[in-house]
């Protein structure tokens, strides 16, 4: 029977949501238990936030001053020290997850599941490949434990449970590389919702044409309480960072509403937005592939067209 840890990404004493994707992911797996493991220099508040996940039995939490900062040659040890007993790892396939897997995987000496997407068995997985344009199916070694990223753009959040499951300190014998040590961290800030977990999302391509320009697609995401994204042209051509990429070198997300504005639709910004509930299309080109995929497209200069939505948006 399948026991699954998985661990939780947090940040500033807080619970990233795309842990309670990946706990929806380790509970399609049907396991006997799905536990969370918090590694923090203090635990307490993310430990009671992922206790409350529907379908968690048990928190554990190791509090150590070194786990201060998310660094996967730190964690990766304790990752692997703790996963002894469980079947099954798992870490959402974030910045965060994408990084410390594969260490921990390493020294288990197993081969990681990247982007699950699907479980059709404890061991059998299905995940996208050529930039989401095939859907593999992979078998993972049932000897071996499974330490697998969670395609969280294809899970729903687990729900609040009724109650909260126990959360237990862990004593781990874990040895430290002391080579890696944290220096600072450095991160936009913006008011705007988070573009990874926002409902909707406003996005421009390279058809708004300059970064002034890009101000009418802010202004349409504030209108609409929206994440600000970006195509990869937009952002090479300098209108907007680069932390607003949507595609498959960017981000992947699953917005209720993804809006695309002068974006032609290319295969790989497509893959970005795969999960996304409604798409609408702004473009001046009724061929333009963006049609193709979106469930409300309006053809025309985007100039003219945001001005009239605001206006009808009051
Ligand atoms: C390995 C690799 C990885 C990549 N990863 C990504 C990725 O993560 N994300 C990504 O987005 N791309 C990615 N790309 C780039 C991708 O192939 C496209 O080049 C890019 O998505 C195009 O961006 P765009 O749609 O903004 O620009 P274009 O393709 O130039 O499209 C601009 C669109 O704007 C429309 N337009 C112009 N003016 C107006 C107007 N006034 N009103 C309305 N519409 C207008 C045009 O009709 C056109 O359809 C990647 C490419 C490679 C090779």
């Amino acid at each position: 029977m399948s026991k699954i840890l998985v661990i939780a990404e947090h940040q500033c004493g807080q619970l990233n949501a795309s842990t309670a994707r990946t706990v929806s992911a380790a509970r399609a797996v049907q396991p006997e238990a799905v536990e969370v493991l918090v590694l923090s220099d203090a635990p307490d508040a993310v430990a009671a936030d992922a206790a409350k996940l529907e379908g968690v039995s048990r928190v554990l939490t190791v509090a150590r001053a070194e786990n201060a900062h998310p660094l996967a040659a730190i964690l990766a040890p304790q990752i692997a020290k703790a996963a002894a007993g469980y079947s099954h790892v798992f870490l959402p396939s974030t910045t965060f997850g994408k990084d410390v897997a594969p260490r921990a995987a390493a020294l288990l000496g197993v081969a990681q599941v990247s982007e699950l997407m699907g479980v059709e068995s404890a061991h059998t997985f299905t995940r996208p490949m050529y930039a989401g344009n095939a859907i593999v199916t992979v078998e993972a070694d049932p000897a071996q434990t499974v330490v697998a990223t969670v395609r969280t753009a294809s899970w729903p959040a687990a729900g609040q449970a009724a109650g909260s499951a126990p959360v237990e300190a862990l004593a781990l014998e874990a040895t430290l590389p002391t080579h890696t040590r944290f220096v600072e961290l450095r991160q936009a800030r913006s008011d705007r919702p988070d573009l990874q977990s926002a409902r909707k999302v406003v996005s421009g391509g390279r058809g708004v044409g300059s970064k002034e320009n890009f101000d009418i697609i802010y202004k349409l995401a504030d209108k609409l309480g929206a994440a600000v994204g970006a195509s990869r042209a937009a952002v090479d051509a300098g209108y907007c960072p680069n932390e607003m990429q949507v595609g498959q070198t960017g981000k992947i997300i699953a917005p209720e509403l993804y809006m695309a504005i002068g974006i032609s639709g290319a295969i790989q910004h497509l893959t970005g937005i795969k999960d996304a509930g409604t798409i609408v299309a702004i473009n001046k080109d009724a061929e333009a592939p963006i049609f193709e995929v979106a469930d409300l497209g309006l053809v025309g200069d985007l100039f003219k067209i945001i001005p009239e939505l605001e206006q009808a948006l009051g």
